[in-house]
């Protein structure tokens, strides 16, 4: 089994080593309808299952394949027809050919993996910082418009882009009838947001993407329940999570778009440490992802929008 090449690991600012991955249990957790949460190492994956098969979104590690499929047979019989990947960050479609290969719809077939077409783009890049990723690894459906639906297990699964969010190439899955949403990385509730610039992401299209999310979830009553909200890292969530993220999220926005108009630096950016009051509730990714690298992200990407 071919490993993802390690400087796009490196890049990505949740990965774990292969190490850690290896003795990682999966856990399944019913959320409702036909819709699954299965949390392991990397991003969460959200499976659909019922009659027609499983749609997997999402793929965590190569390395976890086996225990992912494990899971599904518990749940289905019948293969995996579709999977899905809400970005390219290797901790979302590290499984993409492990899944595929042993449990695809039959002999020489493997699953349709959707993702929009940057997903594809930035996999199939090589250049002296971008080694090659193997072609099992890449999406074979992707799609370059603002959305794109199926029908699968008797329910709508409509797929939008999210155009430069957490990065270029980010998709939201919606399953309409069960009433579930997964959002990729847009969303990591109790984590700085991860805004990767270097593949194109941006701090107001990640606010776009929660706003956007937010037209999709409709809360039950005392605003708790209603849609339910499988996020990228962490656990499920609802609506009221998602406003509360994206109001710090746009509060810290606005603070530091005025600390640039007051002609500050970055360095006097980060001291001013415009996200205070959020810090008891937020961390970063041990390692990987601090506040100040969350600010940083959020001064270069106003900045840039300003030029
Ligand atoms: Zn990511």
């Amino acid at each position: 089994m071919k490993t993802l090449p390690a400087l796009l690991l490196a890049a990505s600012l949740y990965a774990q080593s292969g190490q850690n991955v290896a003795g990682t249990e999966v856990h399944v957790l019913p959320v409702q309808g036909n819709v699954f949460m299965l949390l392991g190492a990397g991003g969460n994956t959200t499976l659909q299952a019922g009659k027609d098969g499983a749609l997997v979104v999402d793929t965590q590690f190569a390395e976890l394949a086996p225990k992912i499929v494990a899971e599904i047979r518990k749940l289905t019989e019948r293969p995996i027809i579709w999977m899905v990947n809400t970005h390219v960050h290797p901790d979302h479609t590290g499984g993409n050919e492990a899944l595929s290969k042993p449990y695809g719809p039959g002999p020489g077939q493997t699953p349709r993996i959707i993702a929009h077409e940057n997903v594809l783009n930035r996999m199939t890049q090589t250049g002296p910082n971008q080694p090659e990723i193997p072609a099992g690894m890449w999406p074979n459906d992707e799609y370059g418009t603002a959305q794109k639906d199926i029908f699968f297990n008797g329910e709508a699964v409509v797929i939008y882009h999210m155009p430069r969010a957490h990065t270029d190439g980010d998709s939201i899955v919606f399953f309409r009838k069960s009433d579930v949403v997964s959002t990729g990385d847009i969303f990591t509730p109790g984590t700085w947001p991860v805004i990767d610039l270097a593949r194109g992401g941006s701090v107001q299209g990640t606010i776009d993407a929660l706003n956007a999310i937010l037209k999709l979830t409709v809360p039950a009553r005392y605003q708790d329940g209603g849609t339910l909200v499988i996020p990228g890292h962490g656990r499920l969530c609802d609506e009221s999570d998602v406003v509360e993220y994206r109001d710090m999220l746009t509060i810290v926005r606005d603070r530091v778009q005025d600390l640039i108009r007051k002609g500050m630096t970055l360095e006097q950016v980060k001291e001013a440490r415009p996200a205070r009051d959020y810090e008891t509730e937020y961390t970063g990714v041990p390692g990987r992802w601090t506040r100040d690298q969350f600010i940083e992200a959020v001064f270069k990407s106003l900045s840039e929008a300003r030029k």
